[in-house]
């Protein structure tokens, strides 16, 4: 098959399904058709280890000349200058960016359901969530719209999506993929991450987009590994860590029998188990919302009306700028994280908020360490249900918070996880998450791959 083949399927793919499932905001059809003719007179030696592959983006990456909304009113024409690194290394590799894909409102959210445009649905069941915040490039994978897609992970957003649409998707280690261009959510926490129909494919996009940025001072220089040689080999002799916190109440039945199946799967394969303790994980998710709320207060602040993004028609003095495009541009979950983190950081308040939840991140880090120290990863569910019902949580903020209690430990330590499919519930696909040591994706893909 040509390259134009590969993307026309792709587009005749989306056109058929995804009036159901609503995972593009945005399509590329004339640019990506025109990328398609150029790779298809590449000569060997310029094909590259995506060559001619069709990716669907999370729209909080910047592309250049095509709109980059991050979910939100407020950047609903924005269309950027530049490239983020991900992007310009995705095209190096020949991938060819099909469109961008919806996501809750700059990234906060579990479900999709605060996209500022519309929900995304899962593939599997149309009357529940595809997860969020990067729902709509997971959905985007496994309804086979393009071959891979590129979502961000502050809390769980790359893996719980996964998890609930049946596909395979990796957190890399903080610092391992550049965040240039990508619109900066919680600063410390985020990174960008592949999703994939395979372990296999996951390893080819995270060799292409992982290593050194100068555009990121948070990227880390180290020697990007080779991933593809990871994927072979055997598990025998591996020590697996499952937290009983992980498999504790609030998880379902389902979901934690599927967990102990796998476990039995991966000990025939040569590995043991043993359950442990992390003390401080359930402290997680109220240290996440404080730092990554404060974090957020910050970054969104550039968003007044001035330098880009909305500008309300209704101002008529600079206040009344600030004012108003900020309260018309930003959603309810948005407005509620500004003011969450604006008062954590508040003088007077600072100490008991902000201060407080730094050093629970630090034990939190410690007990990912203890453990790594004596097991190679650690493996738990990657979220505690499977896919929820549209409008069932959406009432209660908190619930929704909930059900990221087993990813946000994850990014508060900054180690790598992948979630890979491990079976159904109810007919619905639930994830297994592993957990590797910093900057060990190599580990992960190895026991991942002997598993799937
Ligand atoms: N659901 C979490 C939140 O709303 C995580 C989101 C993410 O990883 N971007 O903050």
């Amino acid at each position: 098959v040509s390259v134009k083949d590969l993307v026309q399927a792709s587009i005749d793919r989306i056109e058929e399904v995804d009036h159901n499932i609503h995972a593009f905001l945005t399509i590329n059809e004339e640019k990506a058709l025109k990328e398609a003719d150029i790779l298809d007179e590449a000569n060997d030696a310029e094909k590259g280890l995506l060559y001619g592959l069709p990716v669907g983006l999370k729209d909080n990456i910047i592309t250049a000349g095509t709109k980059t909304t991050s979910g939100s009113q407020m950047l609903k024409d924005y269309s950027p200058a530049f490239d983020a690194t991900v992007v310009t290394r995705l095209t190096n590799a020949g991938a060819i960016t099909i469109g961008k894909c919806n996501m809750d409102e700059f990234a906060m959210g579990s479900s999709n359901e605060n996209s500022s445009f519309f929900p995304t649905k899962n593939p599997w069941d149309t009357k529940r969530v595809a997860g969020g915040s990067s729902g709509g490039p997971a959905a985007a994978v496994a309804a086979k719209e393009v071959f891979f897609a590129l979502g961000s992970d502050t809390g769980g957003s790359v893996r719980q999506p996964s998890a609930f649409c049946g596909v395979v998707g990796l957190k890399p280690t903080y610092g391992l993929v550049s965040r240039f261009g990508l619109v900066a959510f919680a600063s410390s926490l985020d990174q960008i991450g592949p999703i994939t129909k395979s372990v296999e494919d996951n390893a080819y996009v995270l060799q292409a987009i992982a290593g050194h940025d100068n555009m990121d001072t948070t990227s880390a220089k180290i020697a990007v590994p080779n991933y593809l040689s990871s994927l072979q080999g055997d598990i025998r002799g591996l020590k697996i860590a499952v937290p009983k916190e992980f498999l504790g109440e609030g998880v379902d039945e389902g979901v934690r029998q599927r967990i102990h199946e796998a476990l039995a799967t991966l000990e025939k394969l040569g590995a043991t188990w043993e359950e442990v303790s992390m003390p401080h994980v359930s402290y997680a998710v109220a240290a996440y919302y404080i730092l990554s709320s404060a974090e957020a207060s910050a970054n969104l602040a550039r968003y007044d009306g001035i330098r880009y993004g909305r500008r309300s028609p209704h101002a008529t003095t600079l206040e009344e700028a600030y004012k108003f495009s900020r309260s018309e541009g930003f959603g309810d979950e948005v407005k509620r994280r500004i003011m969450l983190g604006t008062y954590a950081l508040s003088a007077g308040h600072y100490e008991n908020y902000y201060e407080k939840a730094q050093k629970v991140r630090t034990l939190i880090k410690e007990d990912f360490e203890n453990i790594l120290t004596t097991y190679d990863v650690i493996i738990g569910p990657t979220a505690p249900t499977t896919a929820f019902k549209l409008g069932e949580k959406t009432k209660d903020p908190l619930t929704m918070y909930a059900n990221d209690l087993l990813t946000i430990p994850v990014n508060l330590a900054g180690n790598p996880a992948i979630s890979i499919p491990c079976g159904f519930s109810e007919g619905l696909p639930v994830g297994m998450q592993m957990i590797g040591k910093p900057f060990a994706e190599t580990t992960l893909y190895k026991v991942a791959h002997v598993y799937e």
